[in-house]
């Protein structure tokens, strides 16, 4: 049996993307898997898929902006599943905008959704980890430490997110809770494919900087966050583990500058 077994994990933005891959990545090891989201249908996907590899999953809907959905939803996750061990704090939106051009609503969205509701759902999950000694993990990015012309938003609610890794880690660490960070690379999702790869020509320039030549899997993301969330990294916490094929060492992002420029019309 393995040390998943009879444990629980809530992944926010568990319906797509590398939610999606993390959610089926526990289910596989044994936890039962909680998927949150707004929209309910490809969260049931998500179920559906953990369901036909025999896992146990189940879907809620919520969005994490909302203090009392959360509260509602983690309250749904320990009632199916008996107790919250795990929770990845996932769900994020984003888009390209030059910050000259970005409404003050468009930041506070992405604001909202990245590190307010990542609060509430630590907020609401501490009790629970509390009891099992639990851990969280947040899913940031790169650009939280480094930069990306374009996505201020999303960098400052990142930066923000890695803020409160470190802090809670420091704060709940007292209470046996580990809190750390995983900061993917460029990695094709529903999300990225939509926002934020809009030149073509940019994954060969991307690639181009990645020292392992290659762009990411959702699987690599997976299998990163089952390591820290997992008994081997029982010491862990305050930290954040880079995913990236080493592309950060280049000092500099700049994913999306080619669609930056064109969108500002300097292209
Ligand atoms: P994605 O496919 O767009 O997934 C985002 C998820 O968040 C969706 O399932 C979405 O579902 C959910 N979500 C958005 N707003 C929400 C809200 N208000 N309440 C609850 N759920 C909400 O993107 P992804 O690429 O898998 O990204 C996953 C994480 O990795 C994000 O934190 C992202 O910033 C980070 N990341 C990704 C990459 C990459 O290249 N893929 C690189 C660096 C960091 P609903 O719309 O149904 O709510």
């Amino acid at each position: 049996m393995s040390g998943w077994s009879g444990k629980s994990v809530l992944v926010t933005g568990g319906g797509s993307g590398l939610g999606r891959a993390m959610a089926q990545r526990f289910a596989a090891e044994g936890a039962a898997v909680v998927v949150l989201g707004r929209r309910e249908e490809p969260l049931l996907e998500s179920v559906a898929l953990i369901e036909r590899a025999g896992g146990r999953g189940f879907a809620v809907t919520c969005d994490v902006r909302d203090p009392e959905q959360v509260q509602a939803a983690i309250a749904f996750t320990a009632d199916r599943a008996g107790r919250l061990d795990v929770l990845v704090n996932n769900a994020a939106g984003n888009f390209i905008c030059p910050s000259e051009q970005l409404s003050p609503n468009g930041f506070k969205s992405v604001v909202d959704i990245v590190l307010n509701g990542g609060f509430n759902c630590s907020r609401f999950a501490f009790e629970h980890l509390r009891r099992v000694r639990g851990v969280i993990l947040n899913i940031v990015a790169t650009y939280a430490w480094l930069a990306e012309p374009g996505v201020v938003h999303s960098a400052a609610a990142k930066a923000g997110l890695l803020a409160m890794t470190r802090t809670l880690a420091a704060e709940w660490g007292q209470f046996g809770i580990r809190v750390n960070a995983v900061a993917p690379g460029p990695i094709h999702t529903e999300g990225t494919d939509k926002n934020l790869w809009v030149a073509p020509e940019l994954e060969q320039a991307m690639v181009r900087g990645i020292p392992l030549g290659r762009i990411g899997q959702p699987s690599d993301v997976a299998e990163a966050a089952l390591w820290l969330c997992g008994e081997q990294a029982a010491w862990v916490s305050g930290t954040c583990l880079t995913v990236d094929g080493g592309q950060w060492l280049s000092g500099g992002v700049y994913n999306f500058r080619t669609a930056y420029e064109r969108f500002a019309g300097k292209g």
